[in-house]
């Protein structure tokens, strides 16, 4: 089997693997867009696959930066089957035309001239090819369930990490293959914690995005949960509001449910939350498939059963966020001229208000630059604005839907594969699992794959 690595570079960009077995079968595995990455430097180096040349594209997850260049591959790939959960199936469809949306408007604002990659039209005849596929039995290329004698099968395991997420075991004449996607192996608010297979791995290829953090001392995340819900507290005392920066797709869920739960048990007022519009999607599609997941509280109706309302993007320009209320908008990294990076100049001038980071931002994001100034100092999350003092209250809690390091760790250390690849991670993240294997495996042959070149495997 040779394996290529598709990305552009070794981090957290536009994800996307080409697991070659030769007649057997060529399976991509996801076709991500980079969070910061403009126009073709956005997509994966879809370039080296030759035309029409892929049998089967297995998606992870509905996240962006592993689905976001999909109707790009499936047009290079027309024959290509695409397989993904049942959960990933409706959370990509609405997140992919809001991507077509998205190019659009920096199509207008950038004059990005090759934007839109692809249209909502082209997008509508594409999915009609993906397949929903049950989890934790075999599937063949050609989409039948429970094959009998094919040399290439695949099989999905809950990843925990946002709803219909999952790795991917490709079991080949006696061999296994699994591909881990983006994992979490802590329960989080609404979503369980990962349930993959251990045993009869041969290669592991796992992300890595925390690998520079290390597991703060007593870290809990119940302790988590009572932090955050004080920090809110102190700042409605303060007669402030709280901003939280989230993703629409899962850390939207997560924190509406997890702030409903606070009111309900009286931990906080029962003050007005706000999320996007395109956020209320995802809960709508979260409350469909309740009973038929592994997520917590099934009988939860994000939409009937918590008290939110929808921020409308039209009145951004006249926005001023009022004492007691909490905004859940997005974009998680604060993308320049997104309703949380608006909102946020609104925040930043005032002590008696809050902004809250809740989970993964890219360092050189406005999100990031904003978590790494100190108060009083000036930050710039939108050119158009200039720099601004920061004189709110800025805190960062740990409501990742990645698995800690450790964790992690531990887990290729129980599977003990023969070689292990290491994906999805920035370089300080890959050299500490590369280093901690080297140390306590030194047996496992230990890989980053170069970007854009095939390794034997
Ligand atoms: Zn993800
Ligand atoms: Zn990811």
């Amino acid at each position: 089997m040779i394996l290529t690595n598709l990305t552009r570079a070794n981090e957290i960009g536009a994800n996307s693997y080409l697991l070659d077995f030769g007649e057997d079968g060529r399976i991509v595995l996801d076709a991500g867009m980079h969070p910061r990455g403009e126009g073709i430097q956005g997509l994966p180096q879809l370039e080296k696959l030759k035309f029409d040349s892929v049998d089967a594209i297995l998606v992870s997850h509905a996240h962006h930066d592993h689905t976001g260049a999909l109707p790009l591959l499936m047009r290079d790939h027309p024959s290509a089957r695409v397989f993904l959960s049942e959960a990933t199936y409706y959370l990509s469809e609405p997140l992919l035309h809001n991507s077509v949306q998205v190019m659009l408007k920096q199509k207008a604002e950038k004059g990005i001239a090759e934007y839109p990659l692809f249209t909502h039209r082209e997008l509508d005849q594409l999915v009609k090819v993906w397949q929903a596929c049950g989890l934790q039995r075999p599937w063949s290329l050609q989409g039948y369930p429970d094959p009998e004698n094919e040399p290439l099968t695949f099989d999905f395991h809950d990843a925990g990490h946002i709803l219909g997420s999952t790795g991917t075991a490709l079991r080949h004449r006696g061999r296994t293959i699994f591909y881990t996607g983006d994992v979490n192996f802590a329960d989080q608010t609404l979503v369980r914690g990962a349930e993959f297979p251990r045993d009869g791995i041969d290669v592991l290829i796992t992300e890595t995005t925390r690998g520079s953090q290390a597991r703060p001392e007593g870290f809990t995340r119940e302790a988590e949960v009572e932090r955050l819900a004080a920090a809110i507290e102190q700042t409605f005392a303060r007669g402030g509001a709280v901003l939280m920066p989230v993703f629409a797709m899962g850390k939207t869920q997560e924190l509406l449910a997890q702030l409903h739960f606070f009111q309900k048990s009286r931990r906080l007022p029962e003050t007005p939350i706000y999320i996007g519009g395109l956020g209320r999607s995802f809960c709508e599609i979260y409350d469909r498939l309740a009973g038929r997941t592994r997520r917590k509280y099934p009988k939860l109706r994000l939409l009937e059963d918590i008290q939110y309302q929808v921020m409308d993007g039209r009145r951004a320009g006249q926005f001023s966020p009022k004492k007691g209320h909490i905004y859940l908008i997005s974009s998680g990294m604060m993308t320049e001229n997104t309703l949380s990076n608006i909102f946020a100049q609104e925040f930043l001038a005032h002590d008696r208000h809050s902004i809250f980071f809740v989970g993964y931002c890219d360092p050189e994001s406005p999100a990031g630059r904003l978590r790494a100034t100190k108060q009083g100092d000036p930050v710039t999350l939108n050119a158009s604005y200039g720099a601004q003092p920061v004189r709110c209250r800025v805190e960062h809690f740990d409501f990742t839907a990645h698995g800690q390091r450790e964790d992690l760790l531990q887990y290729i250390l129980d599977v003990n594969p023969r070689a292990c690849v290491l994906v999805h991670g920035d370089p300080p993240a890959l050299a500490w699992f590369q280093q901690e294997l080297a140390a306590q495996a030194p047996g496992m042959k230990v890989i980053v794959p170069p970007a854009g070149e095939g390794i034997e495997l």
